[in-house]
């Protein structure tokens, strides 16, 4: 194995979290390589693509990233009400995001493959097939940031194991709007359906579980037809999977593995976002990882317990939120569980 194929950290997956690890790492002086299955960073996007507005204390957002400032939330009940919050944030241009974090993380240092997938690991090295084949990356540490179904998680025995499967279509929305808008309905069981506007287009979905009998395509046929007037023509499709089943062990300090973003299941369980968790969670892993290399033995344990004190608790009480909507979806007054459920209201922060 020659001296190129040896660095420091890899790190598998050029997403939010792989490009903040990546970025860290190789600011802090790491060797780092980050590969990518995909031709195109970002591309194609899986995502609606909402942020708060929040997320600028952690990360630079690129202003021609931002297809369209949001103000607010509207949720829509079952039973007809309606609740609008004040949750300002953006409405991003996903892949021109996940593009620039990359950008970043190639500035500070980081070299980055595309079209370059992780298949197997023995040791130290790390299999991966590129455009000329099949050949082994050695690196010290590893980081999965290689989302939902994660290889690198399977290398530790790691696997998100619950979904909330997601279809979207972008599509032309007739009269812009200024808030996010969230639906819940049986008809999209376990989750709910969402409008989220881009300008003159807008993200409108549905996430739903299949365990609860929810499906995808019939589900947004159903919240494409409510809403039928305010909108036209189809752009973009996307489907994808947002791992709800809480977060996993996301470290292996013998075997140098670290998981981030949603190969750790740090997606929230209720709201299926992942984004701020990626970028934050991406940064304390890529430093954790520089510091591993220059010899803190205690780095990997001390990225876990960073995660969890920034955003565990959030996680947690959102997987015992997803519980307890899985178990009462079928109870008679479904506003008053998901009035508990939803984070809009005061009821989900109640103790129980
Ligand atoms: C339909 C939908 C809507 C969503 N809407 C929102 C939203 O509005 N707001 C929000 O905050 N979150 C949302 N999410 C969740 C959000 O997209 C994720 O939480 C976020 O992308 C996680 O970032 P990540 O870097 O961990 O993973 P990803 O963005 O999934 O990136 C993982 C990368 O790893 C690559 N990869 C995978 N396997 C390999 C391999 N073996 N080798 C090399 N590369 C590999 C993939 O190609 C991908 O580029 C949504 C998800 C879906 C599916």
């Amino acid at each position: 194995m020659n001296d190129r194929n040896c660095f420091d950290v890899l790190i598998v997956g050029a997403g939010p979290a792989g490009s903040c690890a990546a970025r860290a790492a190789a600011e802090a002086g790491a060797r780092v390589l980050m590969i990518e299955k995909r031709m195109k960073i970002g591309e194609p996007v899986q995502c609606a693509e909402f942020v708060p507005r929040l997320l600028t204390r952690e990360v630079n957002i690129p202003s021609e990233t931002i297809a369209q400032e949001v103000q607010g939330m509207v949720t829509f009940m079952p039973n007809g009400e309606i609740l609008r919050k004040r949750t300002p944030g953006f409405i991003l241009d996903r892949a021109g995001f996940d593009k620039a974090l990359a950008m970043e993380a190639a500035k500070a240092g980081a070299k980055i493959l595309t079209g370059t997938r992780a298949v197997s690991r023995e040791g130290d090295r790390v299999k991966v097939l590129g455009p000329s084949g099949e050949y082994e990356i050695r690196s010290t540490i590893s980081i999965g940031a290689d989302g939902p179904g994660s290889v690198v998680g399977s290398w530790i025995g790691q696997k998100n194991r619950k979904y909330m499967h997601a279809l979207q279509h972008t599509v032309s929305l007739k009269q812009p709007a200024e808030d996010t808008e969230v639906y819940f309905n049986r008809a999209y069981p376990g989750g709910y359906a969402w409008l989220f506007p881009k300008g003159e287009k807008a993200n409108v979905g549905v996430g739903v579980l299949k365990e609860l009998g929810g499906e995808a395509r019939q589900a947004l046929k159903i919240f494409k037809e409510r809403i039928g007037d305010r909108i036209g023509e189809v752009f973009q499709i996307t489907a994808g999977r947002i791992p709800v089943g809480g977060p996993l062990h996301s470290i292996d300090v013998d075997a140098g593995i670290m998981l981030v973003g949603d190969a750790a299941g740090h997606t929230h369980a209720i709201t299926g976002g992942g984004i701020p968790q990626a970028v934050i969670g991406g940064g304390m892993a890529g430093r954790a990882a520089a510091a591993c290399i220059n010899g803190d033995k205690e780095a990997i344990e001390t990225y876990f317990d960073q995660w969890r004190n920034r955003f565990g608790a959030m996680l947690d009480k959102a997987v015992k939120k997803r519980e307890e909507m899985d178990a009462g979806w079928g109870e008679r007054n479904l506003t008053r569980l998901l009035k508990r459920c939803w984070i809009a209201y005061g009821e989900y922060y109640d103790e129980a």
